[in-house]
């Protein structure tokens, strides 16, 4: 699964660059550093490895989705597309611009099922979100068309499909402006930060600015520096960057591991069991950090991930987790209660709590997602192999009994 689990000489050696200079922040400083500039270069590194014009790293994948949005003029009011089957963060940054969580259902992809988004569009709507859950992406070509049909942004979310790919381009670099993180448990990690793709300069300037209290970064002085717009402190550190640069030149290690551990199981699998797999629009493109089934039902799918947990195997069942499905997001959906939000936005929001979300909890209840860890052997790959195809074949059985 993920970048921390590789950790060595190759981080150490940019942080002690960083280190020896002193200058632990992005900007400035140049008579101090040594030369050294760990979020220029870790940003040029992602360009060049995703072939997209402009990389802007930022303090986390919430931060860069915020800047996102704000970057296409999307605001107060204005609603966004989304599925309900995410991390918090997707609604979280939505929200603090102003912007008002709109969810279609997820189909069989685990992500945004393009009918149920068409049936989602209203007036207001401005954008659709993707979000490449975990390590495989969303219908891209069905969804850029219904944006093209409707006028409305594409901002992908593939904070957890880094290197991921679709159709020979990777994920995050497809819609108008993507997002990555690098969060401690990502496929890259820095500890915490996250990127902002686009081919649009006009996009890239705002978020440079914006998550560095609007500085326009041109000319020589820092404090001297204009302010053509409002921005934050959403900045990414060198100590960061410097994690960061050296995990990149890992991705591709990362990405071919985990495809050869998922192959290995998926294997195994298909040849012991009839269970069924998540469909992947595009096979060659998953980043692969999870395998993801449906079990034929929640009962069944109770069982066997009761019998994983028991047996030591790393395994989420996102029907009951509260940070991932909005089944149990029972904070949000209090949300038009909170008055820390502008009454006009509260108005605006949707009854989350008696919206029909019958097609994702179908689909959610089914599905079981084993993260799967660059540590394994492949002794001990086949085993867990086995042991999931035992777990599943006795739970069968057990129910028919
Ligand atoms: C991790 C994640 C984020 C947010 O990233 P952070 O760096 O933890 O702020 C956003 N969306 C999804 C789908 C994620 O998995």
């Amino acid at each position: 699964m993920p970048g921390f689990e590789i950790f060595g000489e190759e981080e150490r050696k940019h942080i002690e660059d960083v280190m020896n200079s002193g200058v632990l922040m992005r900007y400035n400083f140049e008579p101090l550093r040594n030369a050294h500039w760990k979020a220029k270069e870790f940003e040029t590194a992602i360009q060049e490895k995703l072939k997209v014009a402009y990389a802007h790293l930022s303090s986390s994948g919430t931060t860069a989705l915020i800047t996102s949005i704000k970057a296409l003029g999307i605001g107060a009011g204005d609603e966004i597309i989304m599925p309900p089957f995410t991390f918090v963060a997707s609604f979280e940054a939505i929200l603090f611009t102003g912007a008002i969580p709109v969810f279609a259902d997820i189909d069989d992809t685990l992500t945004l099922s393009p009918d149920s988004v068409r049936k989602a569009i209203t007036p207001r709507t401005k954008a659709i979100m993707p979000i490449h859950m975990c390590g495989a992406m969303a219908d891209m070509d069905e969804l850029m068309k219904i944006a093209q049909e409707n006028n409305l942004w594409v901002i992908e979310d593939a904070c957890q499909a880094i290197g991921g790919k679709y159709k020979g381009k990777y994920l995050g670099t497809i819609g108008h402006i993507g997002c990555l993180s690098f969060d401690f448990v990502k496929t890259i990690t820095c500890g915490e930060g996250g990127v902002i793709l686009t081919n649009d300069l006009s996009k890239y300037d705002y978020c440079h600015r914006f998550t560095d209290h609007g500085h326009d970064h041109l000319g020589n002085d820092r404090g001297a520096e204009n302010h053509p717009i409002i921005g934050l402190n959403f900045r990414i550190s060198e100590l960061q960057s410097a994690i960061g640069l050296a995990q990149w030149t890992k991705l591709d290690q990362i990405l071919n591991k985990q495809k050869s551990i998922k192959n290995s199981i998926k294997n195994i699998l298909k040849e012991n069991t009839d269970v069924k797999f998540r469909r992947i629009p595009d096979k060659e493109g998953d980043n692969a950090s999870f395998l993801s089934l449906f079990l034929e039902s929640e009962n069944l799918a109770r069982r066997v991930i009761r019998e994983l947990k028991s047996s030591g195997i790393p395994s989420a069942y996102w029907y009951d987790n509260n940070w991932h499905y909005v089944r149990k997001w029972d904070h949000f959906k209090a949300l038009k209660s909170d008055t820390t939000l502008f009454k006009e936005q509260r108005d605006l929001l949707p009854d989350y709590e008696s919206q029909d979300f019958t097609q994702s909890d179908e689909i959610i209840k089914k599905t079981i997602t084993i993260p799967l860890s660059l540590k394994w052997t492949e002794e001990e790959i086949r085993e867990i192999g086995e042991k999931i195809v035992k777990i599943i074949i006795n739970q069968t059985n057990q129910i028919e009994k």
